[in-house]
């Protein structure tokens, strides 16, 4: 059997852990205390989309499968990790940053690197701004190239596989939304017309496509940019759940 190195790709998770903009924050508390019970027990209550989490079918097809019923050959298989950092901050990236690097299959697992991880709460540079709002994000094309690969999922380093302004971000924070037009250099409604709003989201969780996201992943995804691995995620198993926090692992065999 080959050496086998496994990589965890995900954000660590705490009560300071931020939900989407607009969202509930988490809370951690004990309920039991080993000087009063003998053991500790702790309650934990979260919205589904905090940290690295998976946005199951049902998040946007009512038609959907539950978390539940997602078969494991689904959730783990072959896949890329890509960095399309040099997009940088509000960017479009396009299939061709991904094909120019990295051979990519149809059915494969693709995890998209934009370097915003950092900003995350408990990365190295913490900048809620900075992560929700200023991610690149995918052209029309990309999506079309997405849906054609029948990839089994497909996850992000940062909030969203759609661009922030292409959310309600866009209107949650118009300061942001006038540096982006900036640096675009053409108005946002002209970029992201509104039947294109949430477009990774709206039309590929749906059959036939059902191409499910990750979001907020991190840990060490620097080790293994541009790599073929076998991917992993684990989301809780939820008779009639939406979304869930998760764990991402690559294992690489060398
Ligand atoms: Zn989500």
């Amino acid at each position: 059997m080959k050496k086998m190195k496994v990589i965890d790709l995900t954000q660590p998770w705490g009560m300071n852990t931020p939900p989407w903009p607009g969202g509930k924050a988490p809370t951690i508390r004990y309920v039991n205390m080993i000087s009063t019970d003998g053991y500790s027990q702790q309650e934990i209550t979260f919205t589904t989309h905090i940290g690295t989490h998976l946005d199951g079918p049902l998040h946007f097809d009512p038609k959907g499968r539950d978390l539940a019923s997602l078969p494991m050959d689904k959730l783990v298989g072959e896949g890329v990790v890509v960095d399309v950092s040099e997009v940088g901050p509000y960017g479009i990236y396009t299939p061709k940053h991904v094909t120019s690097k990295v051979d990519v299959k149809k059915g494969d697992i693709l995890i998209i690197h934009t370097g915003f991880h950092k900003y995350y709460a408990n990365a190295e540079e913490p900048d809620e701004i900075a992560y929700f709002y200023k991610h690149p994000g995918p052209h029309r094309e990309f999506r079309d190239w997405v849906a054609e690969m029948k990839f089994k999922w497909i996850g992000v380093d940062c909030g969203s596989a759609d661009h922030p302004m292409n959310t309600g971000l866009q209107k949650l924070n118009p300061i942001v939304a006038k540096e982006a037009e900036k640096k675009l250099g053409k108005p946002l409604s002209e970029i992201f017309p509104p039947e294109m709003d949430h477009m990774m989201h709206h039309t590929l969780f749906k059959q036939p496509y059902e191409i499910i996201h990750v979001e907020n992943i991190g840990g060490d995804i620097d080790k293994v940019l541009n790599k073929r691995l076998i991917i992993g995620c684990f989301p809780l198993k939820t008779i009639g759940g939406e979304s869930t926090p998760c764990r991402v692992v690559a294992f690489l065999f060398e």
